[in-house]
């Protein structure tokens, strides 16, 4: 079975249909999300509707948690709070109940779904070998999933330890032996310098896993940010992919 992990799609319905046209092209059956559907983006609601209609098993995300009041934005730099609040005001109450519902933690097969870490689904980014001990620690599957960071990451824990291998676009790598967690990366607010939206497609009878890039129309987002007056620079980053 052929599914696609996506993350951090961040309410850009843009980026999400280039994604979704791919991934059902290649023959995926399923879309796991790992959250912050929403907040920076222009189409809170659309990504709502549209992951529902794919029938995609979502997890909460922080920005998902804030979007429906549930989470503060005491953690949030000034531009991520202005989208929150605007967010916030513009979430249709059905938009608003989906989020609400989700779970931080979601286990599929032999797959356990987080936004951020296992251990602190909310708040923390597997970026360090600790948080990644951390992580790995409480992961009862033989793999994971996370999101969080935008930046696509494959992490491995074996008896060498722990290790982080950047994915090669297009490539498919061997799920392998020992604990394993994939990072998609993110489909809506890249953060390592391709501003092409990332996601990564798995393979369960196969055995693999491929990180994949798909360009999409990065003005007609901006377009909608703009007229929706959310903040310039929130709008301009998606061009550098920062
Ligand atoms: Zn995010």
């Amino acid at each position: 079975m052929r599914i696609a992990l996506i993350s951090d799609v961040h309410a850009n319905l843009v980026a999400l249909d280039a994604v979704l046209a791919e991934e059902e092209g290649l023959g995926a059956e399923a879309v796991w999300n790992l959250g912050d559907t929403v907040g920076y983006g222009p189409d809170p609601n659309g990504v709502v509707a549209r992951l529902a209609e794919v029938g995609a098993r979502s997890v909460l995300g922080n920005h998902d948690a804030v979007a429906t009041g549930a989470m503060d934005t005491a953690w949030f730099n000034p531009l991520a709070a202005a989208a929150a609040e605007w967010t916030r005001s513009v979430l249709e109450p059905e938009a608003a109940d989906v989020l609400g519902g989700l779970g931080e933690v979601l286990r599929e097969g032999e797959w356990s779904l987080a936004h951020g870490t296992l251990r602190d689904p909310l708040r923390e980014y597997l970026v360090t070998v600790e948080a990644a001990e951390g992580h790995f620690a409480e992961q009862e599957t033989p793999y994971s999933a996370v999101g969080h960071t935008h930046v696509p990451l494959v992490v491995r824990r074996d008896e060498e330890g722990v290790r982080g291998v950047p994915p090669v676009e297009g490539e498919a790598a061997a799920l392998g032996e020992g604990l394993l967690c994939v990072n998609p990366g993110s489909v809506g607010q890249p953060r390592d310098g391709d501003s092409r939206a990332s996601y990564a497609l798995l393979d369960t009878s196969a055995g693999t896993v491929t990180h994949r890039r798909v360009g999409y129309d990065i003005g007609e987002t901006q377009r909608r940010m703009a007229a929706a007056g959310l903040p310039e620079a929130l709008a301009e980053r998606l061009s550098r992919g920062r």
